[in-house]
């Protein structure tokens, strides 16, 4: 019996992690599955859209374990958007493995304090293939490696664009913010 393989393509905000995943994805040529966090409430979408235009059919869920349930045949390629808002991502991916199915999961790995989200470096441990994806800058110009927090946080997840976040590099992500009190 085959075995399924878990894809992680991580990195900052920005940094072209969903498109990479959803061309990774669209190139098996296999039939392939969406699903998205409930708690993304940035737009309506059911679908995975990424920065540049392309989808994979997708639904909303409001954690990991439904899409053990929501998986169907002729599906064999599950694209994960946003995994770090997901509980119970890392026992579904490897769950969906094991039925082999090749699991392409999008996702932040660090929270805005700096620290990493549970699930996804738990997930990075298990995964098969790693891709940390690069498509942004800091804005002193070094590759950016943390979320930067512009506005106050209510809780670890709180959905938001520009506005709200910045990718950073290691330098600045530690210096005070402009303005800030030191
Ligand atoms: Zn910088």
């Amino acid at each position: 019996m085959k075995v399924g393989l878990i894809c992680v393509f991580t990195g900052t905000m920005y940094s072209g992690k969903t498109s990479a995943a959803v061309k990774f994805a669209l190139n098996t040529k296999k039939p392939v599955q969406g699903f998205r966090p409930e708690a993304d409430t940035r737009d309506k979408d059911e679908d995975i859209v990424s920065r540049d235009g392309l989808r994979i059919p997708g639904k909303r869920v409001p954690h990991a374990g439904v899409i053990l349930e929501k998986v169907a045949s002729p599906t064999e390629v599950v694209v994960i958007d946003e995994g770090f808002m997901l509980p119970g991502l890392v026992t579904a991916a490897r769950v969906l493995r094991k039925r082999g199915l090749t699991v392409v999961v999008a996702s932040i790995g660090l929270r805005f304090d700096g620290t990493p989200f549970r699930n996804m470096a738990e997930l990075l441990c298990y995964a098969d293939f790693i891709r940390v994806c690069e498509d942004t800058r800091c804005a002193c110009g070094n590759r950016a490696s943390f979320n930067r927090a512009l506005l106050p946080m209510e809780s670890d997840i709180v959905p938001g664009d520009g506005e709200r976040y910045a990718p950073q590099c290691a330098l600045c992500f530690d210096a005070p913010l402009l303005g800030e009190e030191t």
